[in-house]
């Protein structure tokens, strides 16, 4: 367990979890007094037992509340030259950090030292609602508040009568994303696993991905049976239409250097439309590795209470085997459709009508 505390990055901590952190941070403080090591277990170390540690610092978003759109946490800035309008998303879903890390520096660098030089630039934090309830004791429970965001983005969803708190947020910024050209949403994963951009299933998608030339794994696929992705909304995955849309899945959603990746895309993502009159921060041209496509030949949804992995899977494993049983539903045997089957994005503890893996193939 003192690993598991070890882990925490201590820094500005949210104003939501302000009382937690402050919480543990005492005890830490307390560690470090008695010489470094913890005696006595506390409620926060048994929770991070089972729970990865938190090695991140959460911003205190609450500084852009007000937005300069009408919207609250929308931000835009727009540049005296003609361009695309861009748009960066955080907090599609509300305990994936990396995204809220990358465009709190953005914002910062937008208060003077950097300038939108074409097109317009707009920051959006999401679920900000689903962000603010982020409890380290329950750290998987603030993916969202009623439902997932990230399955709302069909018309006759956003235009239907029912109710949540994501779909009110969903139906509040429908307008801005509407006038975006092209959207990087900024995610992370549940699992530690590598790096990975969901580029739809359009070539366009898969085009922007490459461009953006991180990170190595780009997943081309169709979604979820749940429900829409933002990715996938209106034009975005539109074969017709100019518009894009890159999700990138930045690493495990606490592990440290999952915002300093999403702060990479993200700059990469600028970089390649032109926004900016400079990048404010040095954008290291670090080796990068070719980049690898994974089609989806099976998106496995759980259909029964009774789903069960046979055993758990790492994020990008290949089965070699053709045949290979992967979990039971039920009476229904879920097994690899063909050899080297790659999984992706496996959830250790999937419910009814949620993808429990996807699998795909490296792509020749
Ligand atoms: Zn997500």
């Amino acid at each position: 367990m003192n690993e598991a505390l070890n882990g925490v990055a201590w820094g500005r901590p949210s104003i939501c979890s302000a009382l937690q952190y402050r919480d543990i941070e005492t005890q830490i403080a307390a560690m470090h007094e008695r010489g470094g090591r913890i005696n006595s277990i506390n409620k926060h170390s048994r929770v991070s037992m089972s729970s990865p540690p938190i090695e991140i610092t959460f911003p205190d978003i609450r500084r852009w509340a007000s937005g300069n759109t009408g919207l609250d946490y929308v931000w835009s800035f727009r540049g005296s030259l003609p361009g695309p309008h861009v748009c960066v998303s955080a907090l599609v879903h509300g305990n994936e950090v990396c995204g809220a890390i990358a465009t709190d520096q953005l914002l910062d660098a937008l208060q003077g030292r950097a300038t939108v030089k074409r097109g317009t630039l707009s920051v959006v934090f999401a679920n900000v609602d689903a962000y603010h309830a982020f409890d380290v004791e329950k750290p998987f429970e603030s993916r969202c508040v009623d439902e997932d965001f990230n399955r709302l983005w069909r018309e006759d969803t956003l235009d239907g009568s029912r109710d949540s708190k994501e779909l009110r947020r969903a139906r509040a910024l429908r307008a801005h994303f509407d006038q975006v050209d092209h959207l990087l949403d900024l995610h992370s994963m549940l699992e530690p696993a590598p790096p990975i951009a969901l580029a739809g299933d359009t070539a366009k998608g898969l085009a922007l991905a490459r461009a953006i030339a991180i990170p190595e794994h780009i997943l081309v696929d169709a979604g979820h049976a749940a429900g829409k992705r933002l990715r996938d909304y209106a034009g975005f995955a539109d074969p017709n239409s100019a518009k894009s849309a890159l999700l990138v899945e930045c690493g495990q959603h606490w592990e440290r250097s999952v915002g300093e990746f999403a702060c990479d895309v993200m700059w990469r993502f600028l970089r390649h439309f032109d926004v900016l009159d400079s990048v404010p921060f040095a954008l290291v041209d670090k080796p990068i590795r070719a980049q690898r496509v994974i089609d989806i030949s099976q998106v496995v949804t759980v259909n029964t209470e009774r789903f069960q992995w046979v055993r758990p899977l790492l994020g990008l494993e290949t089965i070699a085997q053709a045949g290979t049983l992967i979990a039971t539903d039920g009476v229904s045997e879920i097994r690899t459709p063909h050899d080297d089957a790659v999984m992706v994005m496996p959830v250790p503890h999937p419910k009814v009508g949620q993808t429990a893996v996807r699998i795909g193939r490296f792509r020749a």
